[in-house]
């Protein structure tokens, strides 16, 4: 029998292969299609002749180790131990599944806010968990009536995700205070924080957990160098908690992966160095922006966007299809690939909005929006 009997291929698998079948541009899948920063491919040629290719430690190498604590020291001002509290992954995706199945036992209730990132639920479902559904507000920020009323005892763990893929809103000051609220009415409760969009907001900063001192004693904080540095592809992240709740993920990710690609971990040790994060919000907002502006004749009404790198618009103007049937047709006969958000949602709420990623070049955004600005 099915461990995941309502589980098929991704969303995101889905839809880019479509874009390659029927050679559409592909804003679907999340992934920057401009090349990576020529520092950090020096840096790989380098270390290519270098010692680094045998397994590293178990939690990580300890320059990158290192190098990632000072990143959170100076975006957070948090101090965070690089021995104990820090966690090198195969991406954020492995951190996710690690830290639910190290701390989700059987019957134990964990809070998932819809739309979500399609990873949360079968994690939780695999750890013999029970997932609790909760919808986002329509304008894809927390309800908090609706997430009170849903945490209670048996509640182990809510996942957050700010800034929010698929909708690109990011926490308000009130969200993190009412976090704050939640955790502290119940002892039992930790908070698994995915921010892997942490670098990329707009006109606001973003509210870290890393920065909020009721929760860091409650949080697993998941962070992603994919996100950060344009390299979906090397699937590295890390986690940061606590020294008790860390202890017990490792003792899953040992078994899981036991180590992380030695070569990526001394590359980006050696970059860390070099670079600076503090950019990145900037160079996303141009891209935000043209997307926009190249938008702004067309018939999609475009939603706010405040972080990450995807766009959400309305297209209920152009059609009554379904979302999931408006993409294909999108990508098929428009030549533009694109995601359906109501499958982020449990019980496939469609609201008539979709994503663009607009992580890509001047040119391909432009000709995107070219063939979008005529239906
Ligand atoms: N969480 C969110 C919200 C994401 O958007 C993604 C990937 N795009 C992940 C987790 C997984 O990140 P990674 O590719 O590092 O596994
Ligand atoms: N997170 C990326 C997105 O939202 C996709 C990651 C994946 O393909 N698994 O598009």
């Amino acid at each position: 029998m099915s461990k995941l009997p309502n589980v098929g291929t991704t969303i995101f698998s889905v839809m880019s292969k479509l874009a390659t079948e029927h050679d559409a541009i592909n804003l679907s899948q999340g992934f920057p299609n401009f090349p990576v920063d020529s520092v950090l491919t020096s840096i790989l040629e380098k270390n290519a002749t270098g010692n680094f290719h045998q397994y590293a430690p178990m939690p990580g190498n300890s320059n990158l180790l290192f190098a990632i604590s000072k990143l959170i020291t100076q975006s957070y001002g948090r101090t965070v131990s690089e021995n104990d509290e820090l966690l090198i992954t195969a991406g954020a995706t492995q951190a996710i599944f690690t830290t639910i199945m190290a701390l989700i036992n059987s019957h134990d209730e964990v809070v998932i806010l819809d739309p979500s990132y399609d990873c949360y639920e079968p994690s939780v479902i695999l750890a013999g968990g029970k997932p609790v559904r909760i919808s986002l507000g329509n304008d894809f920020l927390p309800d908090w009536n609706l997430i009170n009323d849903a945490v209670n005892a048996k509640t182990k763990l809510i996942i957050t995700n700010n800034p929010h893929n698929p909708s690109g809103r990011t926490w308000k000051e009130s969200d993190m205070q009412q976090l704050e609220q939640l955790v502290e009415k119940h002892p039992q409760l930790l908070v698994l924080s995915d921010e892997v969009y942490e670098y990329i907001t707009f006109e606001n900063k973003h509210i870290s957990a890393h920065s909020r001192s009721a929760l860091i004693e409650k949080s697993i904080v998941v962070s992603s160098f994919g996100k950060t540095f344009h390299i979906t592809g090397w699937k590295i992240g890390y986690i940061t908690a606590p020294k008790h709740l860390l202890d017990e993920i490792k003792k899953v990710h040992q078994f899981n992966v036991f180590s992380v690609n030695s070569i990526s971990q001394q590359c980006l040790a050696d970059y860390l160095s070099v670079t600076d994060v503090a950019t990145l919000g900037e160079f996303y907002q141009q891209k935000r922006d043209l997307f926009r502006d190249l938008m702004s004749t067309s018939n999609f009404n475009l939603l706010p966007c405040e972080g990450t790198y995807f766009q959400t618009a309305d297209y209920s103007k152009i059609s009554n299809q379904s979302d999931v049937d408006f993409c294909k047709q999108l990508t098929t006969d428009v030549g533009v690939a694109t995601i359906p958000i109501s499958v982020f949602n449990a019980d496939q709420k469609d609201t008539k909005i979709i994503r663009f990623c607009f992580a890509k070049d001047e040119e391909t955004l432009t000709k995107a929006a070219q063939l979008l600005c005529k239906i």
